[in-house]
């Protein structure tokens, strides 16, 4: 994320607004100013955390409030695994800084750049059948609501406005400080492999139910999967040698796909043949601890589609993007990601109500993708899909309010905490409606 010349851009550079300000609270005071500054001049309000959405949802032409310099651990309560942190700080710094205490957070998605706050605000995920996404965690929120007031949340305290603003998608208010339940520190043992994909959807429930968190990728115009299949364990650490890891986490999560990308746009013929040498990055097995696991560097700038799905309806739904793939007959030259959590109870969550399969597709920055971004979400249109709040779809409210069975919760919260829309802006008036 970074703003030049009064314009701000989000990571992938696909998304980018020219606020009427750029604010850089680092006290809460200072924050409540800015949120009171913009309501006695009618402007809008967004916080941004790392600029890691692939949306708008981070846009707006009246106050940005960038809380990357609002980022401190307020209290650690290691007996009850409860940390209080602010909200801009990054995933990245907190596994730190848990990691000194001895604990962890009990999940992660891909990486760890992203701030608490805007990691919640869109349901940001891992995977694992009985875990739930980061928000699920969140046992704690203070928000700064439209007119300045703050409102101290919890499932004690103000319990309905806790419920939906676990996953906000910033339309509720600045949130202020986040209490997370964590857990004691773990290590995790890993298991990564290519397998052919046909293999692994026929041993996939086994998969699922049998590992803590499993996942694969599927290499677009080839019979190969990559599986990652991790385990809690209490092992001592047993790391990959420096080199396996850059080879792995760099070399085939970053550069192969890179150079896949770059071949694609001019020879797209050869993208099969690149694509089908990854999986020769070969097995690992080894024991490390859980946040260097789940979160690795993402150097490649792609734009992504990911949606939410029950998880009964991954076999159909995952087959049609197959054939969909082999339909358009263009190299895609990026993988595409298939995690599983547990279903929660938060409105706006993707996992709300059920156990979810979720399904994400990938293309390089600047490569085209409506032909086949539009082709995938008329797929997940059929399987009851969900998208990600901060990954790219052609939703409005009107196609989203009947995918959430909790929908009405969430806009009760809305209407009571920001009336004038002071949190809204185009994405939000399209995916949630106008306030
Ligand atoms: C390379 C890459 C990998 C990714 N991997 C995953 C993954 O594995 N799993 C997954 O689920 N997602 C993933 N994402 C998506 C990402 O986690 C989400 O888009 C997340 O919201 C980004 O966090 P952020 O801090 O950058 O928030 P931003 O994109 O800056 O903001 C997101 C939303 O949060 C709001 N917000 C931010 N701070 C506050 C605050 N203090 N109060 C109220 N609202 C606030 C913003 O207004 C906006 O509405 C990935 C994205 C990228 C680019």
């Amino acid at each position: 994320m970074r703003t030049r010349g009064g314009v701000w851009r989000n990571w992938a550079g696909n998304q980018h607004c020219a606020p009427h300000a750029v604010e850089r609270p680092t006290t809460e005071a200072e924050l409540i100013a800015v949120v009171e500054r913009a309501a006695a001049a009618g402007r809008g309000v967004k916080a941004v955390g790392a600029g890691h959405s692939f949306t708008a949802v981070a846009c707006t032409d009246g106050h940005l409030v960038d809380l990357s310099g609002y980022d401190r651990v307020l209290a650690a309560d290691p007996a009850a695994h409860r940390v209080t942190v602010e909200a801009g700080i990054t995933l990245h710094r907190l596994n730190g800084e848990l990691a000194s205490r001895g604990l962890a957070l009990e999940n992660l998605g891909d990486i760890a750049y992203q701030s608490v706050a805007g990691a919640i605000a869109t349901a940001t995920h891992g995977t694992g059948i009985a875990f739930g996404g980061l928000a699920t965690t969140v046992v704690g929120l203070r928000l700064v609501t439209g007119d300045g007031t703050v409102v101290d949340c919890s499932p004690d305290a103000e319990r309905a406005v806790w419920t939906a603003a676990r996953v906000g998608v910033g339309a509720l208010g600045v949130v202020s400080r986040v209490t997370l339940q964590c857990v004691p520190a773990f290590n995790l043992h890993a298991v990564e492999e290519a397998r052919p994909v046909d293999e692994v959807l026929d041993d996939l429930d086994a998969l699922v139910d049998g590992n803590d968190h499993f996942e694969f990728f599927w290499i677009p115009g080839t019979r190969w999967a990559l599986t990652k299949r991790n385990r809690r364990t209490s092992e001592p650490a047993r790391p990959r040698r420096r080199w396996q890891a850059f080879r792995s986490d760099v070399v085939a999560d970053n550069l192969a796909f890179g150079a896949m990308l770059r071949v694609g746009r001019h020879r797209p013929d050869w993208v099969p043949r690149i694509a089908r040498r990854i999986p020769s990055a070969g097995r690992q097995d080894y024991v490390e601890r859980s946040d260097r696991v789940f979160a690795s560097p993402r150097l490649v700038r792609f734009l992504e589609m990911e949606y939410a799905v029950p998880r009964e309806a991954f076999p159909s739904a995952f087959a049609a993007v197959r054939a969909l793939e082999r339909r358009i007959g263009v190299p895609v030259g990026f993988p595409v990601e298939c995690r599983f959590t547990a279903g929660d109870d938060i409105p706006l969550s993707t996992a709300s109500g059920r156990d979810t399969a979720y399904i994400a597709v990938h293309v390089g920055t600047g490569a085209p993708h409506d032909q086949y971004f539009t082709g995938v979400e008329a797929i997940m249109d059929e399987h009851d899909g969900r998208p990600h709040w901060g990954k790219l779809h052609y939703q409005r409210a009107a196609t989203l309010a009947p995918r959430y069975p909790r929908w009405d919760d969430f806009q009760a919260v809305r209407a009571r905490l920001d009336p004038a829309g002071r949190f809204a802006n185009p994405y939000t008036d399209r995916v949630l409606g106008s306030c």
